[in-house]
């Protein structure tokens, strides 16, 4: 399956990747590892204008000692952040749930930012357009029903993230950097419980 067409953009800070994000309004995607996100674009269910890819900005990578917290640049690897003294030392939870999630060549691939922002997923809407189409479009693509559960009036995809849970456990913030700076919300409250739309978070504003 190959993605449709998209400009690829690799800015070098946080600053212009927001600049580059709003200049697509709202139809562009941020890119980390790509795990998540490259087998969505495969099976048509992402079809961005343009990828902003945030690989290049390292600051993102770091972890930082702040006392008594510790701040996750998005960009951390979760085989490099389930390694990190500082994560083992202090957050034994969060350790476990790095080590829980997959195998170790998805963890060096996989970013604690792109992990926290994965998609729901469900086994009757991760395919192809054509399989999508012959099915009936779901309830997650904007259709009538649910094809995994005759008759439900909500969808069900699951949301997969093991740290998220971790990390709402241990009262963590995310930071949100888009067009009007930077705002801090209780990571909790990023989640809707809808698998529809899991995240709140409105592109047009990030
Ligand atoms: C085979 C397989 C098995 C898996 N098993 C598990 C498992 O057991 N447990 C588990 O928790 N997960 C599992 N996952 C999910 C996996 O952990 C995630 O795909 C991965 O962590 C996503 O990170 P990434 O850096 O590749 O994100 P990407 O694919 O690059 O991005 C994912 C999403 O987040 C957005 N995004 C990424 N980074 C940022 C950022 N800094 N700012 C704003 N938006 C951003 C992207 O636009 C995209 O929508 C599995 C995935 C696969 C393919």
């Amino acid at each position: 399956m190959i993605a449709s067409k998209f400009e690829f953009r690799s800015p070098k800070d946080v600053e212009e990747a927001v600049r580059l994000y709003r200049e697509f309004q709202g139809e562009a995607v941020y890119l980390s590892g790509g795990t998540d996100l490259v087998p969505r674009m495969k099976l048509g269910l992402e079809k961005p204008k343009a990828v902003v890819d945030l690989k290049r900005i390292v600051p993102l990578t770091t972890v930082e000692d702040q006392g008594d917290w510790i701040r996750i640049g998005p960009l951390a690897r979760i085989f490099d952040l389930k390694q990190n003294d500082l994560v083992r030392e202090d957050f034994p939870v969060l350790e476990a749930s790095l080590e829980a999630t997959s195998c170790e060549s998805l963890q060096m691939r996989g970013t604690i930012g792109g992990n926290l922002l994965q998609n729901s997923r469900c086994l009757f809407y991760n395919q192809s357009e054509f399989w999508r189409r012959s099915k009936g479009f779901c309830l997650k693509m904007g259709g009538e029903s649910c094809n995994a559960i005759p008759g439900a009036k909500t969808c069900f995809a699951n949301y997969c993230s093991d740290n998220a849970p971790a990390l709402c456990t241990l009262s963590a913030e995310i930071e949100i950097f888009g067009p009007d700076g930077a705002r801090r919300l209780n990571l909790d409250e990023l989640y809707t419980n809808k698998a529809g739309k899991p995240f709140n978070l409105q592109p047009s504003t990030w």
